[in-house]
C-alpha cells in the first residue's frame, strides 16, 4: 500500500477532488442528478476537481449500456469531469494489494446467507478459520476501538466497529472485491471530499474502519438527503424512477437545484449558465434535511 499512499499524498497535495460514483445499473434519474450536481458544486466551489467513477465491481449487476448513458447524461447536463472516466474494474490490482495488506487481520468465512439470516452482526462462527479455500469469503475482524469521521452536515460521527457492524466481508467468495473495500481504497486514495446520498451514511463507518486498517486517512464526508417519491421510497431503478430527459437539461438542472434548496431563479439560462450559477451560489447548509418529494411530471 506504500506506493498508493504516496500517490494519494501527491494527489491530495495537488489539490482538492471529489467524485460522483454511480453503479452502472441503469440510466440516471433525477435523484442521481441531484447527487451528481451537489458533489460537483461542492468541490468546484472549493476550487477542486470533479471526477466520474463508475462502480462496476459487480458483474452480475452490470449494465454496459448504462455506463455510456450515464456519461452522456452528465455531459448533456454540463457536468464535465476533470479527467478521464474512472472505473473500479480497472483498479483490481489496488484492491488485491489492499487485501494482501489486511490478510493478517482477516479470516475465511464459509457461512451461507441462510445461516446468517437471523443475525444483524456476524456471529463469529468462522473467526478461527485461517485456512484459505477458494470458495470462502474473506472477513476482516472488527475491533473494539472507537473511531470517528467528520461529516460536514452531521459533525463528528464516532463508532465502535465490533458493536456497529462486526466482521465485514472484504472479498467475496466469487473472488470479487466488495463494495466496502473498493470504496474505502478509492475514496481515501483519490479524493479529498466525498459528498453522497445519506442512504450511504451507514456505509461510511465500515469504510472508514477499513481505511484505518490500511493506514489511510478518510476524505471529508457530507451526506445529503436522497430524493424520494411522495410515499418516501427512494428513486432508483427498482422503484422505476424515470430516466432523465436529456432534451431538457436546463429544466432538469433547475429542478435539481430547487430540490437542493438552492433557490434557483426563474431564468432562461443555458446549461453552462446554470452550472455556473449553481457553483457560484452553492450553499451546502441550505440543503433541506428532507427534500420535497419528486413528482414525475412536475419539473421546474
Ligand atoms: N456506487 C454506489 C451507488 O451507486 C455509491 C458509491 C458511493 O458513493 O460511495 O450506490
Amino acid at each position: 500500500m506504500q506506493d498508493n499512499r504516496h500517490a494519494a499524498a501527491i494527489e491530495r497535495s495537488l489539490g482538492l477532488s471529489g467524485r460522483f460514483a454511480p453503479s452502472p445499473t441503469g440510466p440516471l434519474h433525477m435523484g442521481s442528478l441531484v447527487a451528481a450536481l451537489a458533489s460537483y458544486c461542492d468541490i468546484k466551489q472549493r476550487g477542486g476537481r470533479w471526477f466520474l467513477r463508475i462502480d462496476d465491481i459487480d458483474p452480475a449487476r452490470m449494465d454496459h449500456e448504462a455506463i455510456e448513458h450515464i456519461a452522456q447524461a452528465l455531459t448533456v447536463h454540463g457536468l464535465v469531469a476533470d479527467g478521464p472516466q474512472r472505473q473500479q474494474s480497472q483498479f483490481n490490482s489496488r484492491y488485491r494489494r489492499a487485501l494482501r495488506e489486511l490478510i493478517g487481520e482477516c479470516f475465511y468465512c464459509r457461512c451461507s446467507r441462510r445461516e446468517l439470516r437471523d443475525h444483524k452482526i456476524y456471529p463469529g462462527y468462522c473467526r478461527a478459520n485461517q485456512e484459505k479455500q477458494s470458495n470462502h469469503a474473506v472477513r476482516i475482524r472488527a475491533d473494539r476501538r472507537r473511531r470517528s469521521f467528520t461529516d460536514a452536515l452531521r459533525g463528528t460521527c464516532d463508532f465502535l466497529p465490533e458493536e456497529e457492524f462486526g466482521d465485514l466481508v472484504i472479498w467475496r467468495k466469487e473472488d470479487l472485491v466488495t463494495y466496502h473495500l473498493a470504496t474505502a481504497c478509492d475514496d481515501s486514495m483519490d479524493y479529498s471530499h466525498v459528498l453522497r446520498g445519506d442512504d450511504l451514511f451507514a456505509m461510511t463507518a465500515p469504510q472508514v474502519f477499513i481505511m484505518a486498517k490500511l493506514g489511510l486517512s478518510p476524505p471529508q464526508y457530507a451526506h445529503i438527503p436522497v430524493l424520494t417519491f411522495a410515499d418516501g421510497t427512494k428513486l432508483s431503478k427498482q422503484t422505476h424512477a424515470p430516466g432523465l430527459d436529456n432534451t431538457q437539461p436546463e429544466a432538469n438542472i433547475r429542478a435539481a437545484l430547487d430540490f437542493l434548496g438552492q433557490a434557483p431563479p426563474n431564468a432562461q439560462f443555458t446549461v453552462n449558465q446554470w452550472i455556473h450559477w449553481a457553483v457560484t451560489h452553492w450553499h451546502l447548509k441550505a440543503v433541506p434535511s428532507q427534500l420535497k418529494p419528486y413528482v414525475a411530471d412536475d419539473l421546474a
